[in-house]
């Protein structure tokens, strides 16, 4: 089976127990959940049973070692996680608005996980990629930047595969150097995971359509358009697919896409019927939003299964 690779934050995220507007006011707060979007995609991988490693850092503290247990416990090889003395692990504060958009602190830039080392540990596991995912959310700095581009050239050049989340954070968007690192990594992706309108954004394109067709022309092989509760859309050279969502009571939305994207990503590179391979992501994500925490629910390919047989789908 072929090797999944990312890079990027660790964290632990600590969430108020009820909506309400940001952190002016003591509230009562629940946490630490390990975290960050390339963590729960790579959590999710290694539930699939598919091997996998995340190049990061985390604080020679209780949340680093929470991250790392949990990391370790699924499967993922940490060998590529640097513990840092000096700074302490990541970490998110999470809220609920009432209206479902959330207020964040975010420690992340001065944290362990902001610092990612070049040493030999990361360069072997940058080398054992047969895949790498680009998580966007995580082109924070210029290291990390450089990182994943010098990653997605290598990866490619000796014959491996590439998807790109771009998970588009608008405060990073003006970042030095990132809208031409994006447009350098989508030239080489495979597998294209946009959400929303992240689809029309990156290409440029007026219409999700226009946008598919250029993706496609460029050399992009597939494109899966994720839409939340509406679901999702493939689209490759031959065929175009709907994937309906799973009816479910939401308690935490933190994680859908990117257990989507580890559930899809794994059948993908197992050449998995694409209608049954969204069938599974969409479960992944569907589970991901019924536990508290963002990388809870994620899931192995039996539980998958089992969810998507006992759960009803939108429009079905
Ligand atoms: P995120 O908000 O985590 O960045 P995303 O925008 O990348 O997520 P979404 O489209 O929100 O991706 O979620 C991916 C998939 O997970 C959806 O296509 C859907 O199948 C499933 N999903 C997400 N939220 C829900 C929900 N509330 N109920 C059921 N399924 C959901
Ligand atoms: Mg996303």
């Amino acid at each position: 089976m072929r090797k999944v690779v990312v890079v990027g934050e660790i964290l632990a995220e600590i969430m108020a127990t009820e909506p309400g507007d940001g952190f002016d006011a003591p509230m009562a707060l629940v946490g630490p959940y390990p975290s960050g979007a390339p963590a729960i995609f790579i959590d999710q991988v290694a539930r699939m049973g598919q091997p996998c490693a995340i190049v990061s850092a985390v604080g020679n503290d209780a949340f680093g070692k929470l991250n790392l247990d949990r990391l370790a416990t699924d499967g993922v090889d940490t060998s590529g996680i640097h513990t840092d003395d000096d700074r302490p692990t990541g970490t998110a504060f999470v809220r609920y608005r009432p209206d479902g958009a959330r207020d964040f602190v975010f420690n992340i830039r001065h944290s362990a996980c902001g610092h990612i080392s070049d040493g030999p540990a990361t360069r072997q596991a940058l080398d054992s990629a047969d895949h790498f995912h680009v998580m966007g959310s995580s082109l924070s700095s210029p290291e990390v930047v450089r990182l994943n581009v010098e990653t997605v050239n290598a990866v490619k050049a000796r014959g491996g595969s590439v998807s790109f989340d771009p998970n588009l954070r608008a405060e990073l968007l003006d970042a030095p150097g990132l809208r031409e690192a994006m447009t350098h990594i989508l030239a080489l992706t495979d597998l294209f995971l946009p959400s929303g309108d992240e689809l029309t954004q990156m290409t440029g394109a007026n219409t999700p359509a226009e946008a598919v067709a250029k993706l496609l022309k460029s050399g992009v092989k597939a494109i899966v358009h994720k839409r939340g509760t509406d679901g999702v859309a493939y689209f490759d050279a031959q065929t175009e697919q709907q994937g309906a969502s799973f009816i479910v009571e939401e308690v935490d939305p933190t994680g859908a896409g990117d257990c989507f994207g580890g559930a899809f990503v794994a059948l993908w590179l197992r050449g998995m019927d694409i209608a049954e391979a969204l069938t599974l992501a969409c479960a992944a994500g569907a589970r991901s939003v019924t536990r508290r925490g963002p990388m809870e629910g994620a899931a192995t390919l039996e539980e998958l299964r089992d969810f998507a047989r006992t759960t009803e789908r939108r429009g079905q």
